[in-house]
């Protein structure tokens, strides 16, 4: 589908008195993807001497134990040897002070990707420092909203926080315990973004659940429920990450968003754009490495910069363009590698960038 189509569908969704909320918010949120980012061609700017978006994991864990999450299986992560913790806030100032080493600004450094930021409790500290550092566009956070109480709201907003995206998981108590094994009150969830939405400064809000099967009612009561509180808002689709979410999507799958896909591409683009920090200073290549297979450097003897364009880095990318991610070790089985857009497809330009990367 189109991320027209997919507009119109949500708004549809959202019915006749939400639809152009839904629209503009969306579209606020997204202009700078496709005016100036890999929304115009992702192949067109590379080879990228800066990276344009880093995922940041402050803590490895979660509070919430959702069947769809890979982060909830214990002994998987072991079997991987993925450490639990909190990221120390000097790692995290070494990271960010490695920035200032790129010729330009990093587009995107976002908090959270497997873990909860909220977890950390320096996470109000790390924020700012990132923010003040003057070395990337936007800083952002991903959080499900459970532990953001009032101070750390605040503490957050103080911090410069640019945007939140919120994963809502459910929209009651009982939806709450099946979805996450956790015990939470759906009203304080609410009452936690609704009392970020008040502060005068504040972040853009997007707010989003994973459609694992709500129904007609459902889907209102969250339009209704998180519209009035959020800047931009969307239902998304579950993804095949573990065998429980694979079993329900069947061969249905639609990608995170619903927006084109490649079901058939060669070569994942994430390794082109993207970095991802793990907590102990471990640097992936993508947001869906949870099991740590795509390290390419660590910041605990590298700076950013060297990693960045660094050997391992540089054969990980010759190798999705000369064998493809089906046949690295590191990829196998991936899951998340035809979410990505089509504006970011790289087959067709894959003879020149092995000459740009070689
Ligand atoms: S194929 Fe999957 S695991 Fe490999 S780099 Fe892409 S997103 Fe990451």
């Amino acid at each position: 589908m189109s991320a027209a189509a997919q507009l119109l569908n949500l708004a549809s969704m959202a019915g006749p008195t939400r639809a152009v909320k839904v629209v503009t918010g969306l579209l606020r949120m997204h202009a700078r993807y496709f005016l100036v980012g890999r929304g115009r061609g992702l192949a067109k700017v590379l080879p990228l001497s800066t990276p344009m978006k880093i995922h940041v994991d402050p803590a490895s864990g979660c509070n919430f134990r959702c069947f769809f999450c890979p982060q909830t299986d214990p002994s998987a992560l072991r079997a991987a040897g993925v450490k639990a913790g909190v990221m120390k806030l000097p790692l995290l100032q070494k990271l960010v002070d490695d920035l200032a080493a790129f010729p330009s600004k990093v587009d995107e450094l976002v908090f959270g990707n497997y873990g909860e930021p909220l977890l950390n409790k320096q996470i109000d500290e790390m924020v700012a420092y990132a923010v003040q550092s003057g070395s990337v566009r936007e800083v952002s956070l991903i959080t499900n909203a459970a532990l953001l109480t009032k101070e750390r709201a605040d503490n957050l907003a103080a911090a410069g926080l640019q945007k939140v995206r919120f994963s809502v998981e459910a929209l009651s108590d009982e939806g709450y315990l099946t979805t996450t094994k956790v015990k939470v009150a759906f009203a304080d969830i609410v009452e936690n973004i609704r009392y970020l939405h008040s502060l005068r400064k504040r972040p853009f809000i997007y707010v989003k659940i994973i459609d694992t099967g709500l129904s007609q009612e459902e889907k209102q009561k969250f339009f209704k429920t998180f519209m009035p509180i959020s800047d931009a808002i969307s239902i998304e689709n579950l993804m095949p990450v573990t065998e429980e979410a694979a079993e329900i999507v069947g061969d249905n799958g639609k990608g995170m968003t619903g927006v084109s896909l490649s079901a058939g591409r060669a070569v994942c683009p994430s390794p082109f754009y993207s970095l991802s920090v793990h907590m102990d200073g471990d640097v992936g290549v993508c947001c869906a490495d949870w099991h740590h297979k795509t390290g390419v450097g660590s910041l605990r003897d590298q700076s950013l910069k060297e990693i960045w364009n660094g050997e391992q880095l540089r054969q990980f990318r010759v190798e999705q363009l000369t064998k493809s991610w089906r046949n690295m070790d590191a990829c196998a089985g991936c899951e998340m590698v035809n979410h990505y857009p089509v504006y970011e497809d790289l087959d067709r330009h894959r003879d020149g960038l092995v000459v740009s990367y070689s």
